[in-house]
């Protein structure tokens, strides 16, 4: 299959109209997208990620309006987040209408829905009579694609189309709040730190890694992974002297003078700058990633804010 980059809306709707899965930007990472009411569609999007079936995809619509063709009893809070966050990359875990297909909520009663902040998409969606189900565009357990030379190197061949619309200005995947008896509970850090959330609608429970279940998989514990062996700590220059001898790559968030030690380093924001460091995170990654390297040793950002969300991802990328 000839796989097409373009910024042509048109020419990606004509795909989705005939039923394929695309590639699409979002503030956040690519998506892989098809239409929610097509479920040959949508099981082709877990074929192409590999992703098992337990595992549900985030529903993507272009305003308000569509929102109670997917959701029902939509909490007051839900609203506030959405008035507040929308456009934006904040995923809300909503009670599900009829209509909805069972694959996209891993047959579960509930359903993830955000409105994306890509002017490109939005005007895609508005352009299409149906939303789109739209997961990350990486194959399962890979680094999340942040912008559509990366998509094209994991689908060429097996999608027609990747819709272009440059690098994502975020970099992390979306925040997503559920809720329990109308309470907010965080189930994936992301792209809205906590404490943006928690301005909104008061303290949340964030889930942890410990009670989290398999079929919320933004939340299992191996995630967003490089192939090269990754640590995470505190203290790069003890953890470069343990590893001496062998061809190493640096992501850090602080400046330093050991690049001399290692074979690579990434510093993930000049000034310190956390939407950077987001910005930057999976591309670097990836980066390093094709070095050969024997490790990757990631610098833990500030536990605050983004720092938080960038932290959870290295986590899990560390995670064996
Ligand atoms: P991705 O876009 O690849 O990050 O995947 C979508 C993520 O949204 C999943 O990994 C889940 O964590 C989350 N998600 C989507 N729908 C639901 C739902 N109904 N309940 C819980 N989590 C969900
Ligand atoms: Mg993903």
């Amino acid at each position: 299959m000839f796989t097409q980059i373009s910024e042509s809306t048109n020419q990606a709707a004509h795909f989705l109209k005939l039923g394929k899965a695309i590639a699409i930007p979002t503030e956040t990472v690519y998506g892989l997208a098809a239409n929610i009411y097509d479920e040959d569609a949508i099981r082709s999007i877990f074929t192409l990620k590999q992703r098992p079936l337990n595992n549900p995809l985030i529903v993507h619509i272009h305003s308000f309006s569509q929102l109670n063709e997917i959701a029902q009893n939509i909490p007051e809070a839900a609203f506030k987040l959405a008035e507040k966050f929308w456009p934006g990359p904040l995923t809300l875990v909503l009670d599900k209408t009829q209509g909805i297909p069972d694959v996209i909520s891993a047959g579960k009663p509930t359903v993830g829905i955000r409105m994306p902040n890509h002017s490109l998409t939005l005007e895609l969606l508005q352009s299409i009579s149906f939303p789109l189900a739209a997961p990350s565009a990486n194959p399962f357990m890979r680094i999340s694609p942040t912008n559509p030379e990366r998509v094209f190197e994991y689908f060429e061949g097996k999608i027609p189309f990747v819709l272009d619309g440059g690098e994502c200005a975020n970099g992390i995947e979306s925040t997503i709040v559920g809720f329990n008896n109308n309470t907010p509970i965080l189930y994936r850090l992301g792209a809205i730190s906590v404490e943006e959330i928690e301005d909104i609608v008061g303290e949340v429970e964030v889930m942890n890694n410990e009670n989290s279940t398999p079929n919320a998989p933004g939340m299992m514990k191996k995630h967003y992974s490089p192939r090269t062996k990754l640590i995470l700590t505190d203290n790069v220059s003890d953890e470069i002297e343990l590893h001496k001898g062998e061809k190493m790559g640096l992501l850090c968030f602080n400046e330093s003078n050991l690049e001399d030690s290692v074979f690579s380093m990434k510093l993930l924001s000049k000034d310190q700058n956390l939407e950077e460091a987001a910005h930057n995170l999976y591309e670097f990654l990836q980066e390093l990633d094709s070095q050969d390297l024997e490790i990757i040793i990631a610098e833990k950002l500030p536990n605050l804010g983004l720092g938080n969300s960038i932290n959870d991802r290295l986590q899990r990328a560390a995670s064996e």
